[in-house]
């Protein structure tokens, strides 16, 4: 007798829709199966990230640069032969520089318009000079954002590489209003990758690979130490202005201990919790409105217009 339950049509046919959530969350049957399992993870991260953050100093935030983008030639961001070491080269000392690049943008920003009227585009990775990558679903419409979110996005790019030679961060979507996403319609959300190291890899065509299966401890704990540090650049060069959508409670858990260690607050909700199955392959990052820019410096030099 055939099995009518929901773990049977969830397993034949994981892509369809089966919940939108009142606040337009939508969720596949595969989304809804797999959540089963997370949750209780998940509301052990979420109370957690309730912890009041202690007050503290604030960290290093964007500031004007000492020098250019590092030179370095393009590498091979699969994971093949790669040893995945535990700890990036520059410690805990992030800079927060934003990359002197070319920065498309709308003329209105010059007469002091806001947001919509004044957004900036995220340099395509040629003109980026293999600073980072752009992920492969992101059309050039889909790069534009507050000129404060993509200021920190560069900034983060610029920090990784630095920090971890030969390795990419991966930009997504920053505006992309559509059938892809519920949110990144107001200049304030983004989707950041490491594809090599994050839970899962996207094949393309909804095929998701796990990515720690079959690895070593080692070579699991240097994925999640890159992981690590880009949450924590993010949260630094943010000020701690930020809510990271994450599923890997390995990360969940101690990054927002750090945070708070850190003296870091976010107004914009726990710095990092786990959202729907789609968070296991990239950090959706969203950050306030009036994210403060970052300080005018020699190395952000917005130019052209489209
Ligand atoms: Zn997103």
């Amino acid at each position: 007798m055939a099995d009518l339950g929901f773990w049977t049509f969830a397993a034949q046919d994981p892509g369809a829709l089966a919940l939108v959530t009142p606040d337009e969350q939508r969720f596949t049957r595969g989304e809804l199966a797999a959540r089963g399992n997370q949750l209780a993870r998940g509301l052990a991260a979420l109370g957690l990230a309730r912890l009041a953050p202690e007050a503290g100093d604030a960290p290093a935030s964007l500031r004007a640069p000492d020098d250019g983008i590092p030179a370095t030639s393009r590498v091979d961001a699969g994971a093949d032969a790669r040893s995945f070491a535990a700890e990036p080269s520059l410690g805990e000392r992030y800079e927060c520089v934003v990359p002197r690049l070319e920065v498309p943008h709308d003329p209105r920003c010059e007469s002091g318009e806001p947001y919509p009227a004044c957004r900036w585009q995220l340099p395509g990775a040629a003109a980026a000079a293999d600073l980072y990558v752009v992920w492969r679903n992101t059309t050039p419409e889909h790069r534009w954002g507050r000129p404060s979110l993509v200021a920190l996005v560069l900034a983060t790019a610029r920090e990784y590489q630095a920090r971890w030679p030969g390795e990419h961060l991966t930009i997504g979507d920053l505006d992309a209003p559509g059938p892809r996403h519920q949110t990144h319609d107001r200049g304030v959300d983004v989707d950041l990758y490491l594809e090599h190291a994050m839970l899962d890899v996207n094949d393309g065509g909804h095929a998701y690979v796990e990515n720690y299966v079959g690895r070593s401890d080692d070579e699991v704990r240097g994925l999640r130490e890159r992981v690590m540090d880009l949450a924590r650049i993010l949260a630094t060069c943010a000020r701690g202005r930020l809510r990271i959508y994450y599923n890997d409670p390995e990360i969940v858990t101690p990054f927002v201990a750090w945070f708070a260690e850190q003296g870091l607050e976010s107004d914009v909700g726990p710095a990092m919790m786990m959202h729907n199955r789609l968070h296991r392959f990239h950090f959706h990052v969203t950050v306030p409105e009036d994210l403060a820019p970052p300080a005018p410096n020699a190395e952000t030099e917005p130019g052209g217009t489209e």
